[in-house]
């Protein structure tokens, strides 16, 4: 695990020193992070990181995770659906399985921290456990245009936390708590991430059975509808009418989505009678992701709905060209045209694919000026700073002032 002062070189020396101060006045709290499941997905992938850095930085911290049963996180995933927009069918019964999972973790976990941090809707119910401590909601999902019986639901909660916290300002609601608007990060130093010798890389393929022989487009995500694994492999198609390519769609699943393996089931059949569609399952290995990252020539995240897409931060960091959807959080991470691409339909995206495919200058130069985007704004530092900030304001009110 990466210590502070490797970070130095990355975002230099103030950064860290900010860290330092900042960590200075919270080190008598104990900070509780709550989330539904300790892999897959980008919530876990924060914390996973974000935890032992704020450990180093001296503040108490611990990480909890609710427990659920199946029809539990079938429910859960449909309010994610319907929260992102989706039509989804929510009926009585599922508030229902909902609340009697919910009074379970409310009996079971302790939420001792000073400052409980719940993250998304699964362990929302918590707060009824509120007493002297701060408590902070933090919503990952574009809850842009919420299904309204859902937020609802969530609504006879929100109200009781001290704060909540969202990714965008498009994502704001009207609350009668205050909101900060904080954007997830990624961690430079971790496995995911970090540089990697081109023999990993190469060993990776061959594992996979991949060859360098052709440009290969990726899109690595959970096999979820929202992130339209169909509709990159029908943009594929269209790319691969022009320029012989290759497509790998890699991902695995989460303890948290039970929807998973009917989506690879799709996935297969629509691939099967093409050699150069490379579907992986992979096992939760950040070096694999990493390495399938940066044997790319051009990474699609080509999402209908999404939180933030660290997969787009990851890409950019490792400087590689990205064509995304203009949605959720995709466009704080990507100017158009500046540092990536952004597309609104199958054609569209592989319009741009064929442009970068075209182009490999201004592909390198549109990966170049991304991963300077990411260095000043999405890495898990800035993210760190601003949670500081944030569970200072818990005590201070007005006085504390953002940097
Ligand atoms: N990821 C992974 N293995 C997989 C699929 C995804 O490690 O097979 C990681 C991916 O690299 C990223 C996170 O899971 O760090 C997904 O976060 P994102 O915000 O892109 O999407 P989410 O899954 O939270 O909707």
């Amino acid at each position: 695990m990466a210590k502070l002062e490797e970070y130095i070189p990355i975002v230099g020396q103030a950064t860290i020193d900010d860290l330092r101060l900042l960590a200075d006045r919270l080190k008598d709290k104990l900070v509780q992070h709550i989330n539904s499941t300790p892999v897959g997905g980008g919530v876990a992938e924060i914390l996973s990181c974000m935890v032992p850095l704020l450990r180093e930085l001296g503040i108490n911290t611990r990480w909890d995770v609710i427990k659920g049963g199946e029809q539990f996180f079938e429910v859960t995933k449909k309010f994610h659906n319907a929260l992102h927009g989706r039509k989804e069918e929510i009926s009585q019964r599922d508030f229902d399985i909902f609340m009697d999972t919910s009074n379970e973790n409310i009996r079971e976990i302790d939420t001792c921290g000073d400052i409980v941090f719940i993250h998304d809707p699964q362990p929302i119910a918590l707060i009824k456990k509120k007493a002297q401590n701060k408590w902070l909601w933090r919503c990952h999902i574009d809850v842009s245009e919420p299904n309204q019986k859902v937020w609802k639901f969530l609504m006879n909660f929100i109200p009781n936390y001290d704060s909540a916290v969202f990714s965008s300002p498009n994502f704001s609601q009207k609350l009668p708590i205050k909101q900060f608007l904080i954007s997830p990060s990624i961690d430079p130093l971790s496995d995911k991430n970090k540089d990697l010798p081109q023999e990993t890389i190469d060993a990776v393929l061959r594992k996979y059975n991949i060859l360098k022989d052709k440009p290969i487009m990726t899109q690595i995500s959970r096999f979820d509808r929202l992130k339209d694994p169909v509709g990159v492999i029908q943009a594929f198609l269209q790319v691969k009418k022009y320029i012989d390519c290759q497509l790998i769609l890699a991902g695995g699943t989460a303890s948290d989505d039970p929807e998973g393996i009917k989506v690879i089931e799709e996935v297969k059949e629509k691939a099967k009678q093409d050699k150069d569609i490379h579907i992986l399952l992979l096992p939760q290995n950040d070096i694999e992701v990493n390495a399938l990252q940066r044997a790319s020539t051009v990474i699609i995240q080509k999402s209908i709905k999404e939180g933030f897409g660290l997969t787009v931060s990851e890409a950019l960091w490792k400087a590689k060209p990205v064509v995304a959807s203009n949605v959720g959080g995709i466009p704080l991470q990507i100017k158009h045209k500046y540092s990536g691409l952004l597309c609104h339909s199958i054609e569209g995206a592989a319009f741009a694919i064929k442009q970068l495919l075209n182009s490999p200058e201004y592909a390198k130069k549109l990966g170049e000026n991304g991963r300077e985007n990411v260095r000043n704004n999405f890495l898990l530092t800035r993210h760190l700073k601003e949670y500081m900030l944030l569970f200072l304001s818990l005590y201070h009110g007005e006085d504390v002032v953002y940097l």
